[in-house]
Formats: structure tokens, sequence, C-alpha cells
């Protein structure tokens, strides 16, 4: 397989050439066509697998640089891992000039509103803190149009059920929803059931 197949923009091929990202993992081959036609997605697959290009690609791909407001959401289950997932999309989408930002507890709330109240694309963070911005106002979701959960069983696991839920309720219903996670229990696979339709489940 080769990135060529996607039919990339300029941009975004470039980052990959930047990064050495030559040929797509297993999860990248089977998760970027289907996001590109913007479908929601259940992906089981591991850390390490290239899982977070899976979906920055894609995402960064159909961002359109102009709106101001965010156009996606993603949530992570730790502060290490939302720090992680924003510097791999401000790289993929590094020469279209995406920019990310992460909100996440034990960091100071006004800096974080500070940054919202800028032009942010992609929004990445820890749930309570993510809800404690939509709660006080200052994360706008009028735009937002990809959401996505990574380290799903993670996030249960650390009992971020209700805040995920409670998130989920606020987000405008047409959008697309990706859940990512190494592991497929039963509490998440109720949660997408819950809240995708028409949803294709890949495995790796
Ligand atoms: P992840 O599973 O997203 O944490 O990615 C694991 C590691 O693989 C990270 O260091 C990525 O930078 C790297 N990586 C992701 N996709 C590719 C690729 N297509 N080619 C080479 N390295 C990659």
């Amino acid at each position: 397989g080769s990135f060529k197949n996607y039919h990339l923009s300029e941009d975004i091929v470039r980052a990959l050439d930047h990064l050495h990202y030559a040929i797509p993992t297993e999860v990248q081959s089977k998760v970027i066509p289907v996001a590109l036609k913007k479908k929601d997605l259940v992906v089981k697959s591991q850390t390490g697998s290239g899982k977070t290009a899976s979906f920055g690609i894609p995402i960064c791909e159909m961002i359109k640089w102009e709106e101001n407001k965010p156009q996606a959401l993603i949530l992570t289950p730790t502060r290490e891992l939302a720090a992680q997932v924003r510097d791999d999309i401000t790289n993929i989408g590094r020469f279209k000039r995406i920019k990310a930002t992460a909100i996440f507890g034990k960091q100071s709330f006004d800096r974080q509103k500070l940054q919202l109240k800028q032009k942010t694309h992609v929004v990445v963070g820890t749930p309570g803190r993510v809800l404690d911005h939509i709660e006080k106002g200052t994360l706008s979701l009028d735009r937002l149009t990809y959401f996505i959960i990574d380290e799903a069983d993670e996030m249960l696991n650390m009992g971020f059920i209700d805040q995920v839920e409670a998130i989920i309720q606020q987000l405008p219903t047409n959008r697309i929803t990706m859940l990512f996670s190494a592991t497929l229990p039963e509490d998440v696979e109720a949660l997408s059931h819950k809240y995708m339709k028409d949803l294709i489940e890949i495995e790796i």
C-alpha cells in the first residue's frame, strides 16, 4: 500500500513525507479510506499501531482551514495522551496550518480559555476538563463535525462514562463519530451502539 491511494491534498502528503511515513500501517490502510467517506467507525486497535494518524490524517484532510470554530473534538483518557495526539495532529496538519489545542486538568483553565478563543480547528482533551469548558461556554461546539473517542476502554475503566455521555449530549447530531479501543468490552459496545448510526466495525 501507499498513501498515494487516498488522493490526499499536497499539504498532507508533504507532512507525511516530513514525518517519514511512507507506507500506511494496517490500521491506517483500513481506516483512512472509510473515514474519508465520512462514516461512523468503531476500531479495535492497539496503541503503537499507528492509530492516531489513522484518524489524524483524514481529519486534517477534511478540515476547512477558513473556519474559526473547532471542527474536531478528540477525547482521551489521560493528559499525556491528549498532549501526544495534539502534537501528532499538529505535525500532520503542519503545511495546512491546522491548529490543535489540548485541554486537560491540572493546567490553568483561564489559559485554556484564551487558547480556545483563538482560531482552533481541533480540540483534544480529557473528559472532565472538556465538559468544564462546554458548561462554561468557552468551547464552542456549533461547528463540530468530527468526534473521536480514543482509548475508549481505558476511558470507561477510569470511570469517565458519565462525563463522556454528558459531552455527547451537547454535540451536534449531524456529526461523524469514530471510536478507538484496544478491546471491545460490553460497555464500549453499548456506548458505540447508543451514539452511532450505521457504524462500521474494523478489527485489526
Ligand atoms: P500510535 O499507535 O498512533 O501511537 O503510533 C505509533 C508510532 O508509529 C508513532 O511514533 C507514530 O509516529 C508512528 N507511525 C504512525 N504511522 C506511521 C507510518 N505510516 N509509518 C511510520 N511510522 C508511523
